[in-house]
């Protein structure tokens, strides 16, 4: 089937994702990758790398908060935190709602955070937060080369494409395990993608001495499903009324992510815990 005009097409494969689009704001080159931002009708704006949906105004906080939440409260206090990609900037957001003292973010392509400010401001300032440090340089050899620590540490970054590939390479995750006590990586979604999330086990396998997938709901991701890798060589198994007191402690306002939720996410069904179990 031929993409529909004024409409936004996603292809998986045999199936699609479609938007309908109010109007085009940008479309470019990038020196990375292709860029294009939308204004949709039901999703505000739409932010789309290589043809692939990265956010929408209105589901973007259902895939930060998850994201982030779940590392930032399984660390008993994160101060200083590391983000690899999230150009966005949802995901310092949603950090800096712990009040940590610093955060890192590593973005390799400049242009997505100006025009991400520009025309998205998903980042609602967070970007210009005095605690924020923004660089703009390959992540991967910015962790391997580093002898910084960080409370946590997340990866925030694109389907593996030639440009982040090797965040999901073994070698990554060894300088991740290195320089964060805790670790957490979108995994794509288990459902179609699933060379990649396997792909993301193998290679966190025997990094960390511990490995926990959850999941949650991002409507404008493939069927809706998607699923995130919370690691650490701590024990990162917290109970719900651990979880329930950071929350209330920290006085962290969200929109999807509850104490509940986060205990909930790590229940998978069967067939997504036979494949993290064929990686254990
Ligand atoms: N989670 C979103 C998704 O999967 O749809 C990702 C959103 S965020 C915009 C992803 C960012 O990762 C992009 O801005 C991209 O430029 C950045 N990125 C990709 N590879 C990177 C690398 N090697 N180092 C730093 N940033 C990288």
């Amino acid at each position: 089937m031929e993409p529909r005009e004024n409409w936004f097409t996603e292809f998986y494969g045999d199936a699609a994702l479609m938007i309908k689009v109010r109007k085009k704001i940008f479309e470019g080159q990038t020196e990375f990758q292709h860029m294009q931002i939308f204004d949709t009708e039901f999703f505000g704006k739409l932010l789309v790398l290589d043809g692939k949906v990265q956010l929408t105004e209105r589901d973007e906080g259902f895939y930060h908060e998850m994201l982030v939440h779940v590392p930032m409260f399984t660390h008993p206090n994160p101060r200083k935190v590391l983000i690899i990609g999230g150009g966005d900037g949802g995901s310092v957001r949603e950090a800096l709602k712990h009040n940590p003292d610093e955060i890192v973010m590593v973005e390799i392509d400049r242009k997505v955070v100006e025009f991400c400010r520009e025309y998205i401001g998903v980042d609602k300032g967070a970007l210009n937060d005095s605690r924020v440090t923004v660089l703009y340089e390959d992540g991967i050899e910015f962790v391997k080369s580093t002898n910084e620590r960080f409370d946590v540490l997340i990866v925030d970054g694109t389907d593996p494409n030639p440009v982040s590939k090797s965040l999901v390479m073994g070698d990554f995750y060894e300088a991740c395990a290195r320089i964060s006590d805790v670790f957490a990586t979108q995994s794509q979604t288990p459902f179609i993608q699933q060379e990649y999330f396997r792909l993301i086990l193998e290679n966190t396998r025997g990094v960390f001495l511990n490995r926990r997938v959850y999941l949650g709901y991002v409507p404008t991701y493939p069927f809706g499903l998607w699923s995130y890798l919370l690691a650490s060589n701590r024990d990162i198994s917290l109970d719900g009324e651990e979880i329930t007191q950071r929350y209330v402690e920290r006085g962290v306002e969200t929109v999807y992510y509850t104490p509940t939720i986060h205990v909930s996410s790590f229940v998978l069904p069967k067939w997504v815990a036979d494949i993290v179990n064929a990686y254990s």
